[in-house]
């Protein structure tokens, strides 16, 4: 098959819920895209039918064991593709001549690495990932700069913003005519309940949010709104906002992924259904538009679009990320870390809904703050947190 003029793509974190969209839209235009690499954690059943579809010329798999299963699966299949294994290997794909762009989509801490290796090698970076951007922002962005990388968030609130932002945003907010980020939240699943009742949440009430199917953690995120908090801190950096230019909106209806609002008045909004292919499509191909597969908006069955101000009281995750931001140096990591540790811990049942947030307050207080200037003090910003969190738990 000839590639010429088709654009290279390194999907990181194919198996999840992010891969899943992503390897649909690509599928959509084969004559645009072709795979050159995938990867996953240990789901290697799944890589393996990934693999025979996609065909992509090398896999890599978390560790050794998994690389192993899934060259012998590939065998029996005669699937061609190389399997590799472990983060350099990770970091290897993510920097391959042939690769155009990289798909950050990796759950958490997990995918720093590959990702700041991604924008040190100048690809086109399709950020899920904002773990890696909430631990790492300044860090993260001198390296974009450094290797001129094009960052494009596939975050759909994100990818909003970026479509209603001026194109010379990145001179600075205030010069480019900005006012405010409206950054909207559809306060998750327990938007509404008592807050007495919110103590004994199971992890299968938290996980089932209502207009979006992702994966386990930012499902939790979503239910506490530490998904918003950390969507705040990656706003920052990618639009260089300061914490008082962005304002969480609830908007329970999903139907305006964020706005923009100017000096004049004017606020810009995106709209569209809750599916994750419409921001992926759109980076996927800008300043192109492709087909994504994302059906019309029906308005006339939305009818009404409604707006509320967050809850600090029940969402204090949301709380705890302003101050991290508004702190910045290695808050950003210990609260990244902590809460990771506090999720894996409320999904085995070790941990209560509401300990999630009592748990990264407590880390937040504990582990001392420092410069996130190089990448080895924002790793141990994240070993200290999460030994702490271990700790206390
Ligand atoms: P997911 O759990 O469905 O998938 C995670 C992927 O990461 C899987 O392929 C898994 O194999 C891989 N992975 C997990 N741990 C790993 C490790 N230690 N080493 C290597 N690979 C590992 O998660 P998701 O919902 O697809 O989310 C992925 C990222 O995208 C997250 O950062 C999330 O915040 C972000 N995001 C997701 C959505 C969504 O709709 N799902 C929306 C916005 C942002
Ligand atoms: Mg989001």
């Amino acid at each position: 098959m000839s590639t010429h003029g088709s654009r290279g793509i390194a999907l990181l974190g194919a198996t999840g819920s992010i891969g899943a969209s992503t390897l649909d839209v690509l599928a959509r235009h084969p004559d645009r895209y072709h795979v050159v690499a995938l990867s996953a954690n240990s789901q290697v059943q799944r890589m393996a039918e990934l693999c025979e579809l996609h065909r992509p010329r090398v896999a890599v798999m978390a560790d050794a064991r998994a690389a192993q299963e899934l060259r012998e699966l590939l065998a029996a299949r005669k699937v061609k593709t190389e399997v590799a294994a472990g983060s350099e290997a990770l970091e290897q794909i993510a920097t391959l001549a042939e690769v155009h762009t990289v798909v950050a989509a990796i759950v958490g801490a997990a995918g720093l690495r590959s990702t700041l290796a991604a924008a040190a090698a100048g690809k086109r970076i399709l950020l899920a990932n904002k773990e890696s951007l909430v631990m790492s922002g300044q860090l993260f962005m001198d390296a974009v700069h450094r290797g001129g990388a094009e960052l494009l968030p596939v975050d759909s609130e994100h990818n909003a913003i970026f479509q209603c932002m001026p194109p010379d945003f990145s001179d600075g907010l205030e010069k480019a005519g900005v006012r405010r980020i409206l950054l909207t939240a559809s306060g998750g699943p327990f938007r509404a309940t008592p807050l007495e009742q919110l103590a004994g949440v199971t992890p299968d009430q938290a996980i089932a949010h209502p207009n979006w199917r992702m994966g386990k953690k930012i499902s939790v995120d979503s239910a506490t709104m530490m998904n918003k908090g950390l969507e705040v801190i990656e706003a920052r950096w990618l639009f260089d906002a300061t914490p008082e230019q962005i304002q969480v909106v609830l908007h329970p209806q999903s139907v305006i992924h964020s706005m923009v609002e100017y000096c004049d008045g004017s606020v810009l909004a995106q709209l569209g259904n809750p599916d994750m292919r419409t921001p992926i499509a759109h980076a996927l191909a800008w300043p192109v538009r492709i087909e994504s597969g994302v059906s019309t908006l029906d308005l006339f069955q939305i009818a009404q679009l409604d707006f509320s101000r967050p809850d600090l009281e029940r969402f204090p995750c949301l709380r705890l990320a302003f101050e991290a931001v508004r702190a910045g140096g290695t808050r950003g990591a210990i609260l990244n870390a902590a809460n990771e540790v506090a999720v894996q811990a409320f999904l085995q049942g070790r941990l209560s809904f509401t300990g999630i947030a009592q748990l990264v307050e407590r880390i937040l207080d504990e582990v001392p703050d420092g410069s996130a200037g190089t990448l080895d003090a924002v790793l141990e910003a994240d070993r200290r947190a999460r030994e702490a969190a271990e700790r206390v738990i």
